[in-house]
């Protein structure tokens, strides 16, 4: 390893957890298993006729507790995106302890609306795919028009009263590819 890279790694280091660039490495196995699942179904929400979001809830053993997907077109309304689908079918499904001793995988980092509705319906632990950043950079780039970049959802779920973990971006090259081509229609 050059003293360069040394000196890039220690200082990424300092940059602490919370400041993302984690990799898949920083997952377990079954957390790898979890999050290309969420990323699946950002491939099936796309099959499906919808941008490519998908998100699901797992318990502390790692069994799927509820599944969802990004319905916005097919619903006719903007605001079903896949957290927040979720979430709300959380609401009415489990417990408030069962909402709080899992975790949620997303395809991609959530949204202010998502991270809200993640906040308020109690889950404590969310881990991501694909970055907000890339994210934009991935729909602007194919769209030509700028797509909402909100600075990330620590901003909102570790800016409350609750600590919640966040990992993320993990997987990232493998959360990009349903986002392939699908974004040169959108409209801001
Ligand atoms: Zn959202």
């Amino acid at each position: 390893m050059s003293p360069d890279a040394d000196l890039s790694k220690s200082s990424l280091s300092k940059t602490s957890l919370s400041e993302s660039s984690l990799s898949e490495s920083s997952l377990s196995t079954t957390e790898q298993r979890l999050l290309r699942r969420a990323i699946e179904l950002s491939a099936q929400a796309r099959a499906n006729g919808n941008l490519p979001f998908g998100a699901l809830l797992a318990d502390a053993e790692g069994r799927v507790l509820l599944e969802a997907e990004t319905t916005g077109k097919t619903g006719g309304n903007v605001l079903y995106h896949a957290e927040t689908n979720l979430m709300h079918e959380a609401m009415s499904a489990l417990t408030p302890e069962e909402r709080a001793a899992g975790t949620l995988y997303s395809s991609c980092e959530p949204c202010p609306m998502c991270a809200g509705t993640i906040y308020w319906g109690g889950v404590d632990r969310v881990v991501f795919g694909l970055g907000e950043r890339r994210l934009y950079e991935i729909a602007s780039g194919q769209s030509g028009v700028p797509v909402a970049c909100f600075g990330g959802c620590r901003l909102i779920l570790q800016g409350g009263a609750r600590d919640i973990e966040v990992l993320g971006p993990c997987l990232e090259d493998e959360a990009a590819a349903p986002h392939e081509g699908c974004w040169t229609d959108w409209q801001a």
